[in-house]
């Protein structure tokens, strides 16, 4: 799995990092926000549905060679 944050959009007001249940062992803000740990992710796309700018995209690992996108 992959979780992209599009740094155009991203203002690192640190949402992502608020709403995860594994808050700062997933999320990193300087500046930006960055994820990383990723084995601790549960998908709940919770980042995602809280960013305020949409900046998230949770991608579950790829199913017959096409990545899912889950939330955007
Ligand atoms: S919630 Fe969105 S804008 Fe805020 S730090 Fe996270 S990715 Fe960036
Ligand atoms: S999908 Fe859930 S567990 Fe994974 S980084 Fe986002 S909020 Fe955290």
């Amino acid at each position: 799995m992959k979780i992209d944050v599009d740094r155009e959009k991203c203002t690192g007001c640190g949402e992502c990092r608020d709403i995860c249940p594994k808050g700062p062992v997933i999320w990193k803000i300087n500046g930006k926000a960055e994820a990383s740990n990723l084995r601790y992710c549960h998908l709940c796309t919770l980042c995602a549905s809280k960013c305020p700018l949409g900046a998230i995209k949770v991608i579950r690992d790829e199913i017959n060679g096409e990545k899912e996108k889950i939330r955007t």
